[in-house]
């Protein structure tokens, strides 16, 4: 599933290729897909999209927003598998959107797991459930050390939360998902379980610049090493904790790599640096 560094890329690049273009024909896709959340009917979208200019994309979290002007917005959120360029004819043999462009080039999106592929009236993409009332992401200037240390006070009335329950769930830190989670922990230098009511100050400093440096990295090496980008090419971006980690020496005490499962998913962590 793309995380914010996938979608960071995914809209930087479409500024660089797909603005500006004309769409000739738009479809929502040739293979039905059960997990693949549509809010118009294949021939609502065919006649909205027609003759429609693709404008500067932008992303928040873990949505994408692609206004086609004049008048809508595309927005690809919570979604995996590939977003794609084609410059020429060639397409995939299943996608579960298309955009044929005027200049013959075309743009596929396939998502592996679920994901919404929804086409919004401007401004009406802003009263999405989850894009309205969304909390500051890692890459807002309101994401500061003040605002998270905030945060984890305002959770503290409520349900025991673990650092990885802070990170993944409820949409608490828009963006995070697992992946790029257990990267942030190791940073951090904090146990996946630990429980958030026991951060000090030092460790929720160091829990807020594990979130900033490492999204920016991710961000900036266009994406993490196992999804691809709007051109098919893989991210630059090598998680340190990952499943090829387990079992091999931790990269900065040599200790070895544990693999648990806790909250819905692996983790992948070092027993002596992460408590
Ligand atoms: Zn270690």
């Amino acid at each position: 599933m793309f995380e914010l560094p996938e979608f960071a890329t995914l809209s930087r690049q479409m500024n660089e290729t797909l603005a500006g273009k004309t769409i000739a024909r738009g479809s929502l896709g040739n293979t039905p897909h059960k997990f693949v959340w549509y809010n118009r009917t294949p021939d609502d979208f065919e006649r909205l999209t027609q003759g429609k200019v693709v404008g500067r994309s932008w992303f928040r979290g873990r949505w994408l927003f692609v206004p086609l002007d004049p008048g809508y917005v595309l927005l690809f959120g919570e979604c995996g598998g590939k977003v794609l360029y084609h410059p020429g004819s060639q397409l995939p043999a299943k996608y579960h959107l298309h955009l044929a462009f005027s200049d013959g080039s075309a743009l596929t999106a396939a998502t592996q797991m679920w994901g919404a592929y929804e086409l919004y009236e401007s401004g009406q993409e802003r009263e999405r459930q989850y894009v309205k009332g969304m909390r500051p992401t890692p890459t807002d200037p309101e994401f500061s050390f003040n605002y998270l240390n905030a945060l984890i006070d305002s959770l503290l009335s409520g349900e025991k939360r673990s650092v990885k329950a802070l990170l993944t769930q409820e949409q608490l830190i828009p963006g995070l998902g697992n992946a790029i989670a257990q990267d942030i922990m190791f940073r951090a230098h904090l146990h996946p379980r630990h429980p958030i009511a026991e951060l000090d100050r030092d460790q929720r400093e160091a829990l807020h610049g594990a979130i900033v440096h490492t999204v920016r990295e991710a961000i900036d090496q266009g994406g993490r090493y196992d999804e691809v980008d709007l051109y098919g090419r893989a991210g630059g971006y090598v998680r340190l904790m990952d499943g090829k980690a387990a079992g091999r020496p931790c990269p900065e005490c040599g200790a070895t790599v544990e693999k648990i499962q806790y909250l819905g998913g692996a983790c992948y962590l070092c027993p002596m640096c992460q408590a």
